[in-house]
This record gives C-alpha cells, sequence and structure tokens, in this order.
C-alpha cells in the first residue's frame, strides 16, 4: 500500500495534490474544448478543496468504453483513467451525455453534469471498499451503515438511480459527487461527515 493510496499513512493532503496536479495538466492540456477544460480544472479545485485529493495519478486512456474508471495497482497507486473520446467533446455534447443518464435514471442528477465523472472519479480515490489503509477500514461501518440506510429508503434509491445500486463504491462515488453538486440530503450530509471524521 502506498502512503497516499492506503490514506493511511502521515501522507499530507497536500502531497497527493501536488503530484497528481502535473498529470491533471497532461490531462486538461488534451481537452480541445475550452469550457470543458475550465470545468475540469474547477472540478479537480473544488474537490481537492472539500475533500482532498487521494488519486495519485489521472490519465487519458483509449481503452474504456466507461467514461472514467478509477484503479488500484499491485503498489496500491490510486490511479484515475478518462476516456480520451469522451473529453475530446465539446462541453455541451458531455453535458448531453451525462443527461441521458440522469433521464435515464441511471445516474444521480447533479446541476453540472460536466464535471459528474471526474469528480464521481475522485470520490472512488477518496475510497472503496477494498482499500486497506487503516482509515479507510475505520470509515468502513460508516459507509457501509450509510449505504444500508440509503437502501432502504425507497424514493431515495430510486432518485440516485440504478448505478448506485449496483455496488456500495459506485453509491458512495454517486453520493459524494451529489455532495458537491447536487442537491443536499441526508445522504450527502452524512458523506461529507464521514470523510471529515475519518480524515479519509
Ligand atoms: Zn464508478
Amino acid at each position: 500500500m502506498g502512503k497516499n493510496a492506503g490514506g493511511s499513512g502521515t501522507g499530507k493532503l497536500g502531497d497527493s495534490r501536488k503530484k497528481t496536479s502535473k498529470s491533471l495538466k497532461r490531462f486538461l492540456k488534451g481537452i480541445k474544448d475550452y469550457a470543458l477544460r475550465k470545468d475540469q480544472s474547477d472540478a479537480f479545485n473544488l474537490y481537492a478543496e472539500k475533500f482532498g485529493i487521494r488519486a495519485n495519478d489521472i490519465k487519458i486512456t483509449n481503452n474504456y468504453v466507461e467514461y472514467g474508471i478509477t484503479g488500484l495497482t499491485a503498489d496500491g497507486r490510486i490511479i484515475i483513467e478518462l476516456n480520451a473520446k469522451f473529453f475530446a467533446q465539446r462541453k455541451k455534447a458531455v453535458e448531453k451525455a451525462i443527461i441521458v443518464k440522469y433521464r435515464a435514471g441511471e445516474s444521480v442528477s447533479t446541476k453540472q453534469p460536466s464535471k459528474h465523472v471526474l469528480t464521481h472519479e475522485l470520490a472512488h480515490a477518496t475510497w472503496r471498499s477494498d482499500y486497506t489503509g487503516q482509515r479507510h477500514i475505520e470509515a468502513r461501518s460508516d459507509i457501509y451503515k450509510l449505504f444500508s440506510d440509503w437502501k432502504s429508503n425507497r424514493s431515495a434509491v430510486k432518485y440516485y438511480g440504478a448505478l448506485s445500486k449496483t455496488h456500495i463504491d459506485e453509491f458512495w462515488a454517486e453520493v459524494v459527487t451529489k455532495a458537491l453538486y447536487g442537491t443536499p440530503d441526508e445522504y450527502t450530509k452524512r458523506a461529507r461527515s464521514i470523510i471529515k471524521k475519518h480524515r479519509l
């Protein structure tokens, strides 16, 4: 487990952010549409400010059908990979693609759809059920409780969309994204306080 990946550590908030900023710059450079590029930069900075960046690297990939994916390497590095084709579009097209998911009930709605993918992946970097850092493990019971409380609230399950139901990790990424860009609710508030409490 790497220092940042474990979140266990002594890793100061700034460490990962500074390092990741370099790869973020490369990612931003590849985005042609100015408005979309600015949104990704803003999304990164807001996340850094509110929760801290736990990803070790952000890469552009041509390999995936998903818009974004967060992986853990064997040596414990958290890598976010973002779909080159998706981010090569204009902001309007990106928004449209995400709004389609909102309307289809696949994903939780936010007011800033163009920031959804990056924020969702940054949230995976904050916590995932298979991370083994001390803080990650300590946060598990709170997050599992949050997930089960949410699942027992039928209307909440409905408006969060299908993705959140598939796995606790997806629910987590969606509730954190909603916390930043959607309408606050009891679950987004609890998610925020869990991040704080466990210093995720
Ligand atoms: Zn996800």
